[in-house]
């Protein structure tokens, strides 16, 4: 039986709000919030290439429950996560003015994981941008 929450962890914190966030989507299994750069960005008068490799709207979304990685994730709780995370792609995309995105999934620390709670990084990409991942 899979561990649904562990304290030490800082995106099971943000689910219980007992650390900061800037949600964007929430219900009962899953959650979507903007990535800390992003955070910083939205508040900082910082161009966004001073700040972090990563594009302006950059969301993070997640199970409620924590899973260190995608392959311990049950059916069910994928299932939920599977049915939303292309409509909150749409939302962020279209609330960035582009249409165009990357989903990004890290397992590992080989594989760049650095917060061991899985996570779907959406990344809207615009025409001007220089690729950078
Ligand atoms: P990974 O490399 O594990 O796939 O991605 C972890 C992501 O979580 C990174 O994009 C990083 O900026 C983001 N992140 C780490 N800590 C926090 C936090 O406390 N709040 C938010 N919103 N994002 C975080
Ligand atoms: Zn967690």
């Amino acid at each position: 039986m899979a561990t649904l929450h562990d304290d030490n962890c800082i995106f099971c914190k943000i689910v219980r709000k007992e650390a900061p966030s800037v949600p964007i989507y929430e219900d009962n299994h899953v959650i979507a919030f903007m990535d800390t750069e992003h955070c910083m960005i939205f508040f900082s008068t910082r161009p966004v290439t001073d700040i972090a490799p990563v594009t302006k709207g950059h969301t993070l979304v997640i199970p409620k429950h924590h899973y260190a990685t995608l392959d311990a994730m049950p059916a069910a709780d994928m299932a939920e996560l599977g049915r939303v995370l292309p409509r909150i792609a749409k939302a962020v995309t279209s609330g960035c003015d582009t249409k165009d995105y990357n989903i990004m999934q890290n397992n590992g620390k080989r594989a760049g994981q650095v917060v061991f709670h899985v996570h779907y990084h959406i990344i809207p990409r615009y025409p001007t941008e220089n690729k950078l991942l």
